[in-house]
């Protein structure tokens, strides 16, 4: 009754063994540097503690093959065999317009995933590496795609077209696809739980403001609009991504900086916040900065919540109104400075704040708003993990 959710990168692996049961975590961990000198895997087990194993991880291959031995091992390990293991779910980054659901794998998905690789370059091929060498290891268990895109795929075409010629949609696929999917879906549902109505009469907006930021419109369940793109650099400013800037702009760049790859690494590793501020991509660096008065840290803080606020505005008028708005993932969950800035923007929408409430909400789930304001205001601490097991259990039909 285990299931492995696995989340592969180029260079890491990140895993957490459910027993869906009830949901319960027994293990986690986070391989890192595989294929690169100096690999470290940090395993933690419940109860039980952590471990560390510093040595070289040639591939993903052998990096599961030790992730499976630390499950089983008598010390470290949480499940008496690997029997015990009923699926496995993996996160995949890009599903295209093929996938607005999670798929059990088999070789068309695959196919499909690498069909899909030259619109997430980074992400697919790993993934994919990821479920090969679970399917080397565990050939008799089955393993489910889930899907960073599917969420938006109820997306109309008038909120992913872009203005450009429409034959490079109908030709490449050149669109707004939007990522953090299953992270909106998980807190959308579970916010719906909490307003005590169901999904599919209410207007929400999800902000996924972490490292990486998105934020969507989900209008009776289904994601209608939502701020990344073709690729995760558009919408509010992020760690090191751009966020919304003009097409003239990355002209510019790529003239002045000689390519289309430097340019591609100026606006996704060194803008954003740690562009702005000059000082880090990580928040709570820049909120310790503006607070000793560093000027640039408080202008990346301002641009970061009104665009927030115009973001909430917009889709509100996608919708035709909202009834709740949703704050997740590390800066959505802790930063009470970055939701109140934001929303204090919004007065003029009928979000009223409860201040005290705001300042003490931190990573965990409650209201930050009055009990009159005419549009809720929740937090709702996202757990994409969990969503995937869900996902790979149900679909797996072990359950
Ligand atoms: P994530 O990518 O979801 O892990 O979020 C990472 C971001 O959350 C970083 O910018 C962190 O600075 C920010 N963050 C985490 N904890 C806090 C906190 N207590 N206050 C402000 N920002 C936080």
């Amino acid at each position: 009754m285990s299931v492995l959710v696995l989340n592969c990168g180029s260079s890491s692996l990140k895993y957490q063994l459910f027993d869906m049961r009830d949901e319960s975590v027994k293990a986690k961990g986070l391989v890192e540097r595989i294929g690169i000198k100096g690999s470290r895997l940090k395993h933690t087990s419940f109860p039980g503690g952590d471990t560390v194993r510093d040595g070289d991880i040639s591939d993903h291959t052998e990096a599961i093959k030790i992730v499976l031995s630390l499950l089983t091992d008598k010390k470290t390990g949480v499940i008496s065999s690997l029997g015990e293991i009923s699926a496995v779910g993996h996160r995949v980054v890009h599903g295209g317009e093929k996938y607005s659901k999670s798929v059990l794998v088999d070789d068309s998905v695959k196919r499909s995933i690498e069909d899909c690789a030259y619109l997430a370059p980074l992400h697919n091929p790993a993934n994919l590496a990821g479920i090969d060498a679970m399917q080397g290891s565990l050939p008799d268990i089955p393993n489910v795609a889930v899907f960073d895109t599917a969420f938006h795929q109820t997306m109309p075409p008038e909120a992913f077209l872009y203005g450009v010629p429409y034959r490079y949609y109908e030709q490449d696929k050149v669109r707004r696809y939007s990522f953090h999917g299953t992270s909106h879906a998980f807190v959308s549902r579970r916010a719906a739980e909490i307003l005590g109505h169901p999904a599919e009469s209410l207007k929400l907006v999800t902000c996924h403001l972490g490292n990486g930021s998105s934020i969507t419109a989900v209008e009776n369940g289904r994601s209608v609009d939502a701020s990344m793109g073709l690729g995760t650099s558009p919408g509010v400013i992020m760690g090191t991504r751009c966020g919304d800037i003009d097409s003239d702009v990355a002209l510019f760049l790529v003239e002045k900086e000689g390519g289309a790859a430097r340019t591609n690494a100026i606006l996704n590793k060194e803008s954003g916040i740690l562009g702005i501020s000059g000082i880090s991509s990580d928040l709570r660096d820049v909120v310790a900065a503006a607070g000793e008065g560093n000027e640039r840290a408080s202008l990346a803080i301002n641009m970061l919540t009104r665009s927030v606020a115009k973001y909430i505005a917009a889709y509100a008028s996608v919708m035709g109104g909202v009834d709740a708005v949703v704050f997740t993932a590390g800066i959505g969950e802790n930063s009470d400075i970055v939701r109140g800035l934001s929303l204090k923007k919004l007065e003029f929408m009928g979000i009223k704040i409860d201040s005290e409430k705001n300042e003490a909400l931190h990573g965990k789930e409650g209201f930050i708003s009055t009990p009159d304001s005419k549009v809720k205001v929740l937090v709702v601490p996202t757990n994409e993990e969990l969503m995937i097991a869900r996902d790979t259990f149900e679909l797996s039909g072990r359950g």
